[in-house]
């Protein structure tokens, strides 16, 4: 599998990891856009946001519920943050295994670049 984020889930390249469960796992994001820049993946490989089948529901629900919770362990829930999903060309997708940004410690502003 030449999946870039597949490979780091199976430690053959390595990330700083901050948080992993069965289903998940989160790392610091290598080129970060905001104080804390985390990226949230479920273990599963989904290319895109438009591959998401009604059986990985339970999993795309823990990304976001893993990025808040992160947000409060770091101290910057109460405060705000960001989270972003880009999907495909158009959106900005880079990676094509399906990841949450997770991104605090500054103001955003709307609409996002
Ligand atoms: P996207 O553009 O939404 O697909 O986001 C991909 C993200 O992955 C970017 O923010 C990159 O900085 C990040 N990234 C790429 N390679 C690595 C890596 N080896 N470890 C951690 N983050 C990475
Ligand atoms: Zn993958």
């Amino acid at each position: 599998m030449e999946c870039l984020f597949c490979k780091i889930i199976n430690r053959e390249i390595p990330a700083d990891i901050v948080y992993e469960d069965e289903h998940v796992l989160a790392f610091n994001d290598i080129d970060p856009k905001a104080p804390t820049h985390q990226l949230i993946i479920p273990k599963q490989h989904i290319a895109t946001l438009n591959d998401i089948d009604p059986e990985h529901l339970a999993v795309v629900g823990r990304l976001q519920y893993t990025a808040a919770r992160l947000a409060k362990e770091q101290g910057f829930a109460e405060d705000g943050y960001r989270v972003v999903m880009n999907c495909n060309g158009m959106g900005g997708q880079t990676v094509y295994h399906i990841h949450m940004h997770l991104m605090g410690g500054r103001q955003f502003t709307w609409p996002a670049g």
